[in-house]
């Protein structure tokens, strides 16, 4: 039996999927990376993630044993996600480690793509510098169309030719938007930076939006935070080697609490003689202000002034430093006081 960390259930190694509590199961369509089941509640459908991996509308194809298990585990560790937080999806629960029950639903022709820094097929078609900063995220759609390539349309496009209505591209946009920032902080909190992803949308009965399809590393670009490594197709994309492993990788993350966040703090520090302390220096300047005719002065104490930035995950943490610093070294604490002020920066 193998665990799965993130929702605690038991499923069989090497299981053939044979039915859960469903029993007649018809394969009603295989795409690249999946198969879609009928099963015998027409609202339900099965997804069974496949080890293959295309790139470039499948001029690139290969297998990797397990690469559906990831893709499979991942996306429903997102879907769950962002179904917690509120965002309607298709996602109705994980069967085992290559399949998961999916409420069934019309397609809606496009996909949205969000994109948080440049690079890949923007960085070409633009031929703008990779790596930018993309603020805000921009939303593009293209047509779902594998003979065209998916090619970018508008939304006038989208309205001459009635991909889908006005309405349906705001809601897109608007979940599009909120995914982006739910996946964002979480990834971040792991040490992954969203760089993009495809989302694709579908409609029920009563013409209720939810996200469809798949989030994994097969539809992300996700790098490494400090490293800026690939942890995702473009691996495979670009013959990096290690596709079976970034994707582990990511797994391995995601089921793993958040790391704590480093925040930077400025702290700015005042240390000065105690009160009843002989100036020397202060003495001297004094005497300095009176003999240049400002008699007005009545006393000078001369004190340090120290900036000192630092990396913590609170203030509170970040105070407590502060004090052991000065307690520890910057400050005599038989002849000096001290106080500071701190700052997020
Ligand atoms: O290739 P491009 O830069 O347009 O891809 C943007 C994002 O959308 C990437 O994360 C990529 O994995 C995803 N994508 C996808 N399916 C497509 C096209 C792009 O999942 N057909």
């Amino acid at each position: 039996m193998t665990f799965l960390p993130f929702y605690g259930i038991n499923v069989s190694e090497n299981s053939t999927y044979e039915g859960d509590d469903m029993n007649k199961i018809k394969l009603i369509y295989e795409g690249k990376a999946k198969k879609v089941y009928e099963t015998d509640d027409p609202t339900l459908a099965i997804f069974e993630y496949k080890d293959s991996l295309t790139a470039f509308n499948a001029q690139k194809k290969d297998t990797m044993q397990g690469k559906g298990r990831f893709t499979n585990l991942i996306s429903a560790t997102f879907l769950k996600l962002l179904q917690d937080k509120g965002i309607p999806t298709h996602f109705v629960k994980l069967i085992d480690d290559n399949h998961q029950l999916v409420k069934r639903l019309k397609i809606i022709p496009l996909e949205v793509v969000v994109r948080n820094t440049s690079t890949g097929s923007l960085c070409k078609r633009l031929g703008v510098e990779e790596g930018l900063d993309l603020v805000p995220p921009l939303v593009e759609f293209y047509l779902k169309n594998d003979e065209l390539g998916d090619p970018l349309v508008t939304e006038d496009h989208i309205r001459a030719f009635c991909f889908a209505s006005k309405p349906q591209v705001e809601k897109m946009k608007e979940l599009s938007l909120k995914v982006n920032d739910i996946l964002s902080k979480y990834l971040y909190e792991r040490g992954i930076k969203l760089v993009d992803f495809k989302l694709e949308f579908g409609t029920d009965e009563e013409g209720n939006i939810y996200v469809a399809d798949e989030i994994s590393p097969d539809t992300c670009r996700f790098w490494d935070l400090s490293s800026k490594e690939r942890l995702d197709k473009d691996r495979f994309r670009k013959d990096l080697g290690n596709v079976l492993e970034a994707y582990e990788e990511i797994w391995r993350r995601i089921g793993q609490p958040k790391a704590a966040i480093q925040k930077h703090y400025e702290a700015r520090l005042f240390i000065y003689l105690k009160e009843g302390v002989l100036d020397t220096q202060g003495k001297t300047v004094l005497s300095s202000l009176h003999s240049l005719n400002y008699p007005e002065v009545q006393d000078v104490r001369v004190g340090k002034y120290l900036k000192i930035t630092l990396n913590s995950p609170s203030h509170q943490e970040a105070e407590f430093k502060v004090k052991k610093m000065c307690e520890d070294l910057l400050v005599n604490d038989l002849i000096e006081e001290y106080a500071f002020e701190l700052e997020e920066i």
